[in-house]
This record gives C-alpha cells, structure tokens and sequence, in this order.
C-alpha cells in the first residue's frame, strides 16, 4: 500500500451518537458540517440515518445540498449559517431548512422562499451567530407568526462544566424562548453532557459522534496508518532532516513515512508524538516535513511496513495536546491525500 490509510469506524460513530442519545432527554440530532470533522459526511450521515438519527446540521448551504443528494428525501438538514443571499434555489430544491441569524435573513426567507420551513439562531451570549435579545424581541412576534421549527442556540463554554458561562447562558436562552411553544435545541456534545437542565426537545452534538473530548467515553473513530518508503542506518553524530534537528546518539535505523504536515500531521506535535508499530511506539526523528516524517525504529529490532499515528493507544486528543490544539482541528485537518476505508455502517 503506497498511500497513507485512514481508517474510519462507521459502527464507532453510531455507537457513539447512540451513547449520547441514550443521555438525552430529548431527539439527538448529529452535526456533520466540514464533511463530518474531515470524516465523511456522506458516509457519516448515511450510517447515522440506519442508526435512527432523523436530523443533520450543517454550516452552509453547500453542505447541506451534498448532504440531501448523499441522505435522499426525508431527513432534516437544518443550516447554521441561515439564509445567505443567493441561497433561495438550493434551500428551496434541496429542502434544507436555514437556522435565521437575524431579521434580514428572516424577511429574505420569507420573501423568497414564503411557507418553508426555518429556525431561528438565538444568540445567548456567545456573541457569534444569532438574533441578541433586543433584534430577537422585536422580530419574535413576526417570526412566531411564521412558525419556525426550532429555537436554537450555542454554548461558548460547554466543555467546561463548572464555567459559570453556561448556567448564564441557559438562563439568558430560556428567557429568549419562554412560552414559545417552538422545540428547543441548546446542546452541543459539551452541553449534552452538562445534564438535562441543557437537553430542551432536540440536542445536536459532533465531536462526541467522532471520538473527541469532552465524550471521554467515546469508541475511538479513527486509525491512521502511514506506509513506510525506505528505512536507513544511521552512524552516531549523523543527523535528520531539515535544520539538522535529529542527531543519532547510536546506531540508529531511521524509518520514512509517507505523510506529512500538508496532510494535517501539525508540526507542532513532532516532539512529543510517537509513531506505533504493532503497539510499539517509536519516536518521531526531527522535524515534520511537507509530506514525510522520519522516526526512530533503532528499538524495534525490524523495519516496519507502517506505522500508525492515530489509533485507539494514541487518539486524537492526545495529538491534539502534543500540537498545543483540540481534537476538532486534528480531525478536520487530516487531508485529502489519505485513502478513507469505511467499517461498519
Ligand atoms: C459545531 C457546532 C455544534 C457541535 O459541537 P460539538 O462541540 O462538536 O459537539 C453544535 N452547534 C453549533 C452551532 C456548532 O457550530
């Protein structure tokens, strides 16, 4: 195999989406925006329909036309982003249903698109997306008028439980959406695991699906196995790479992989990440390059034919940290070189 494998377990994501529901109080919606966190929306979505998932969410338009071309009639594909201009024919033919940000978008949907469905993106604090308490009170009237089928809003500081952000958010969006009579959808992955008090009538969580903190008690997703192109010994004094940033101590046989940080392998993570061959990690040799990295497999005793970075002993949290970022970053980044090999589903 000459091309880096990523390997992603369509079973794991239905597992996971079911543990959460099993949480909820309410409907668990999945959030499968930038093609499912780099996963595969298609595949993604697809395999969360069989398991019972009956609503997506999406970030643009874009996304959500791919997504009812891959899903067919009958799922719910909600669009945070709104109603943006020039949206109307997708929205309209691809029956997707845009979460309105603010009153402009509101009379541009009901100009274009009168009687369709839509939401209304709440802004409880977060200061990102959505109607702010005073827009959202002078436009409630006219857009409960409209019937809208969710009330929605974002957490800043879910993943945190003991912020004291999120018990002022809760209150701010219960305010907002008192005696509406409209379904009601707070939680992300962070907020479905703050307690019912955040669950409302719909949760909608993403990172947890794919394996990623705050769900500590997520199935592992995906593995990452990168071929190994050539293997060579090195003499004491000898060095590695761009910037001479690995010296051999020893005798050292070095191993080349085929990846690199263009496909989202962060060179930041160089020194404190290791490579594993059948369990047994070795050390990455100097620095990423574009499309290769080199690792020391002296301790091995045999020259591997890959090498896995990501897996269930080495996940996507744990690159995250030795990147200094978070699990969603590693994951969205993984590039498009990779072969994807589905499991499950
Ligand atoms: C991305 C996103 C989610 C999903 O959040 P996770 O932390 O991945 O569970 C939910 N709601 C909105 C508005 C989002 O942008």
């Amino acid at each position: 195999m000459s091309t880096a494998t990523l390997t992603i377990d369509l079973d794991a994501i239905c597992a996971n989406w079911r543990a959460l529901d099993g949480q909820s109080t309410g409907e668990t919606a999945a959030v499968v925006k930038a093609d499912a966190y780099g996963l595969g929306a298609d595949r993604a979505a697809r395999a969360l329909a069989r398991a019972g998932a009956r609503t997506f969410f999406v970030a643009v338009a874009e996304e959500g036309a791919a997504l009812r071309e891959a899903l067919g009639p009958g799922p719910v594909i909600n669009v945070f982003s709104g109603h943006m201009p020039g949206d109307a024919d997708m929205i309209g033919d691809m029956d997707l249903v845009p979460m309105l940000n603010s009153l402009d978008q509101m009379i541009r949907h009901v100009e274009a698109l009168p009687g369709r469905p839509f939401g209304v993106q709440l802004d409880s604090g977060m200061n990102r997306l959505g109607m702010e308490p005073a827009e959202w009170a002078a436009t409630r009237e006219v857009a409960l008028g409209q019937s809208p089928t969710l009330l929605m809003s974002h957490l800043a500081c879910a993943d945190e439980p003991d912020h004291p952000m999120n018990r002022q958010q809760l209150d701010c969006f219960r305010d907002m959406t008192a005696d509406t009579g409209v379904p009601l959808c707070f939680a992300n992955t962070g907020g479905v695991l703050l307690g019912p008090d955040y669950h409302f009538d719909m949760t909608r969580p993403g990172i947890g699906l794919y394996g990623g903190r705050p769900f500590e008690e997520a199935r592992p997703v995906v593995t990452l196995d990168l071929p190994v192109i050539q293997c060579r010994d090195l003499e004491p004094g000898e060095t590695v790479g761009y910037a001479n940033s690995f010296t051999a101590q020893r005798p050292t046989r070095i191993a080349t992989v085929a990846a690199g940080y263009a496909d989202g392998i962060h060179r930041a993570m160089a020194a404190t990440t290791h490579m594993l061959a059948e369990g047994t990690p070795c050390p990455l040799a100097g620095r990423i390059s574009m499309d290769l990295i080199s690792v020391d497999v002296t301790d091995l005793g045999y020259d591997p034919k890959s090498l896995q970075l990501l897996g269930p002993e080495q996940g996507v949290d744990v690159l995250a940290d030795n990147a200094g970022t978070i699990g969603y970053e590693i994951l969205t980044a993984l590039g498009p070189r990779y072969a994807r090999r589905y499991l499950g589903g």
